[in-house]
Order: C-alpha cells, then sequence, then structure tokens
C-alpha cells in the first residue's frame, strides 16, 4: 500500500503566546508598549471574511494586529490565497496617509514574512455598519468620506501625478490580481447567472432574480462596468468600500481594510458606499417597531449619500482648478482656467454615471450574490426582509436599466424615496 501524499494542515494564526514573543522580540513594538510588555493583553477581534485581527493592549496603549493567512478564514483553510494582501493593504494604507491622514489608521508595524500588519487600535470607533444598525447618526460622515475619497482619487490619477510616477504605481499594484478575481467573479459575474455561490431568500425572491438573469439591457450595463474596471485606471481605488470597512465616532471617520488595492475607475469606491448606503436605508424599514419609527435615519442615510457625492465634486473641481500638477489637462497647454471648465464638468459626470451603475451592481450582488450584509442578515422576520430586499433590488436594476449619464444623485435618492412612500404596508 503507497502512502497517500500528506496534506499539509493549513498554518493556524498566532496564539496569543506566539503573539506576545514577536513583540517582545521586535524593537519597535516592544517600545511601543514599553514597561508593560510582560502584561499584554491579547485577544483575537476579527469579524472579516479574510483574516484575523488581534487586540493587543498594555499600559495604556493598544494596537490592531493583522495577520493574513496564506487562506481565506471564511473557508477555514480551504480557499488558498496569498497573504501577499497584507502587503498592499499596507502600500494602500501608506498612500491614503499621504493624502487624507485623517481619515487611515497610523500604521505602527509591518512584517511581511510573517504577514503581520500593526495598526492603530481605533477606539472608541464603532464599524459603521453596526452603528447604522443600531440606528446612530454621524453627523460628520458624508464631510469625511467626501474629503477623502477627492483626496484619495485625485492625488492618485493623472491630474496629479506625472505619467512616469503614474505608471510606477499603476505597476506596483497591479499584481494584486487575487483580490481583484474575487471582485471580478463575486461582484460582476456570478450573481448575473447561475452560481452555486449564490444564494438569496428563495422562494420569495425566486422571479426577481430569474428575471435579472434574463434581463439582457441590465447584463450589458454590468458588463460595461466590469470592462472599465478591468480596463480603467484612473485612480488608486480602496476597491472594498462598504460601511464595514470604515470605523467611526460622531466626530472622526477612518477608512480601514485596502486589502484591495488597485488602480481602477474612479466610481467605483463611490459606487460602492453609496449602494450600501442605500442597502441600508431599505432594511432601516423591517427595523421599525413602529411605523415610520426610522424614517428620521432614512432621511439622515439618503441626505448622506447627496452630501457625499456634492462634496466629493466641489473638493473635485478645486483640486482641478488649483493642483493640477499631472500630466493629464496640463496647466501649461491651459492657462486660462475657465477653458477647462466644461471638461470639468464632463468628467464629473462621468465619474457619477459610474458611480450610480457601480452603487446598483453592489446592491444587487448583496441580495442575489454569495456575499451579503449585516444589515439584512439580522432582520428575523422573513417577510419584512424579502420586503427590503425587494426594494434594494428594484433601485439597483433601475440604476442599471437607466440611460447612461441621465441621472442626478438627487434623482437616484428620490427614486428610493418613491419606492418606500410606495412599499406595501406605509
Ligand atoms: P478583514 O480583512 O478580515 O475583513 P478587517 O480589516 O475588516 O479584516 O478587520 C476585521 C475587524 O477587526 C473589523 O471589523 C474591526 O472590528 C476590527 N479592526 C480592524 N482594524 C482595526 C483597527 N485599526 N482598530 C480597531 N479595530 C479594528
Ligand atoms: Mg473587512
Amino acid at each position: 500500500m503507497t502512502a497517500s501524499p500528506a496534506i499539509a494542515a493549513p498554518s493556524q494564526p498566532l496564539d496569543a503566546a506566539a503573539l506576545a514573543a514577536h513583540i517582545a522580540a521586535d524593537p519597535g513594538l516592544s517600545a511601543f508598549f514599553g514597561a508593560d510588555m510582560a502584561n499584554l493583553s491579547i485577544r483575537e477581534i476579527g469579524d472579516g471574511n479574510l483574516n484575523f485581527v488581534f487586540h493587543v493592549a498594555g499600559g495604556g496603549r493598544a494596537l490592531a494586529i493583522k495577520q493574513a493567512m496564506p487562506y481565506s478564514r471564511m473557508s477555514g483553510g480551504a480557499r488558498a490565497l496569498t497573504a501577499e494582501r497584507l502587503t498592499y493593504e499596507k502600500l494602500a494604507l501608506e498612500e491614503f496617509a499621504r493624502h487624507a491622514p485623517a481619515h487611515v489608521p497610523a500604521i505602527h508595524h509591518f512584517d511581511a514574512e510573517r504577514a503581520l500588519l500593526g495598526q492603530e487600535f481605533l477606539s472608541p470607533h464603532v464599524i459603521m455598519r453596526k452603528g447604522m444598525m443600531d440606528g446612530v447618526v454621524y453627523p460628520h460622515f458624508a464631510e469625511h468620506m467626501a474629503a477623502y475619497l477627492s483626496a484619495c482619487l485625485f492625488a492618485t490619477s493623472d491630474f496629479a501625478l506625472t505619467a512616469s510616477d503614474k505608471r510606477r504605481k499603476v505597476a506596483r499594484f497591479a499584481g494584486n490580481v487575487e483580490l481583484c478575481e474575487i471582485t471580478e467573479r463575486l461582484v460582476f459575474t456570478e450573481p448575473f447567472t447561475l452560481s452555486d455561490n449564490n444564494r438569496w431568500t428563495s422562494p420569495e425572491l425566486d422571479a426577481e432574480a430569474a428575471a435579472i438573469r434574463g434581463d439582457e439591457v441590465l447584463k450589458q450595463a454590468v458588463s460595461a462596468l466590469k470592462l472599465a474596471f478591468l480596463t480603467r485606471s484612473d485612480a488608486l481605488l480602496h476597491a472594498d468600500l462598504h460601511t464595514g470597512s470604515i470605523m467611526l465616532t460622531e466626530t472622526d471617520t477612518r477608512v480601514i481594510d485596502p486589502e484591495f488595492a488597485v488602480f481602477g475607475p474612479m466610481g467605483f469606491d463611490i459606487g460602492m458606499l453609496i449602494g450600501n448606503l442605500f442597502l441600508n436605508c431599505f432594511a432601516q424599514l423591517a427595523y421599525e417597531t413602529e411605523p415610520g419609527g426610522r424614517a428620521a435615519y432614512r432621511a439622515f442615510v439618503l441626505g448622506a449619500v447627496e452630501e457625499i457625492w456634492t462634496g466629493f465634486a466641489a473638493r473635485f473641481a478645486a483640486l482641478w482648478r488649483e493642483k493640477r500638477t499631472g500630466d493629464a489637462y496640463p496647466m501649461r497647454l491651459f492657462p486660462e482656467a475657465a477653458a477647462l471648465e466644461a471638461v470639468l464638468a464632463r468628467y464629473l459626470q462621468d465619474v457619477l454615471a459610474d458611480a450610480l451603475g457601480f452603487a446598483g451592481v453592489e446592491m444587487i450582488r448583496r441580495t442575489l450574490g454569495r456575499a451579503h450584509t449585516p444589515d439584512y442578515d439580522a432582520i428575523t422576520d422573513r417577510q419584512r426582509r424579502c420586503l427590503s430586499e425587494k426594494l434594494a433590488l428594484s433601485h439597483g436594476v433601475m440604476l442599471l436599466r437607466a440611460p447612461r449619464g441621465g441621472m442626478s444623485m438627487t434623482e437616484a435618492t428620490d427614486a428610493a424615496r418613491r419606492l418606500i412612500g410606495a412599499a406595501p404596508g406605509r
């Protein structure tokens, strides 16, 4: 009998003792915790799909130490995924920190070999998705995200960078193929066809799912957006900018977890974000304990969608007019700024059209694809969950089927208001 080849057991994440030993052996980390090195409190707090995250505290200081295993956490070791993703996360955090330092966590440690990334532990921040489910209003969130998006997207675009610098940066992130493949498949492809990975509330949503699979106009719109994601390199994207990647308080907003970072169309980040806000807005209906109990919260969410866009556009326009140091539309060709106002307006219109389309894709894929969101998973009343899911699907379909460039952001939020107003039982 021949012995079957040994199957390598997936390597295990660090336990507290091993992490404490790593910290003690690292001069930077041991200096960070100082005299309290011997009494560190270490606990695993990760709730994401891919990685492990440790809260390490001592001497009144704390770090979030993220560990990437050579597999996805969710798969329990079955799905191989190189730990290189953590290097992309670190590079992206460094890049974004140059442009929007107030809105990313600081890095305190990086060990590529062990795939460990030590970040400032954000406290008392909470994951935005959770705060929204609890009905917490964040008055500065939209303004902060407009600042983050405009600064990061402008600064990594050809409007700010010389062609050579831009090409070097594009090349640096182009290797993040594994995580891009997840986006390409789980966001843009599988939800729009039959796949074992898909799941939805069945049989209630079977007809909607079949109609989407059979909708040629919609699938062509989705495919055009996918082609834009595949081929364009407008700016460095976070590329996973949902409300689970934002940690905040009422006054402070930070964007975490940019491990999917890659160059792509600017509208992708904006669209993912507003898609998740729309999703939450429709889910709010199901959280109501009395009719209209979450109406004010929905108004906050849709107001935030509008403000993110107007804030982004205004700040981007200011950067375009004053800080255009890159190779695209170079200042020296256009000494009269006014001559380019129409070009700028057209560019922003295109970003908006992309963003609305990507938002539509996000709403559909979070309802019919593999990865759903806690906003909906937490709704235990099946009938109410279906109602919210149907509204999200209708809104997503409407965004994708609308003629490209024909919709303003307020038309998109008004459409959401109308859908909610006309919902059964309202
Ligand atoms: P994954 O890549 O697996 O999705 P995340 O980066 O999203 O991991 O982190 C998982 C969780 O760990 C977050 O939802 C949050 O609760 C916590 N976390 C991550 N980074 C920090 C941080 N810098 N400060 C505090 N908590 C954090
Ligand atoms: Mg995450």
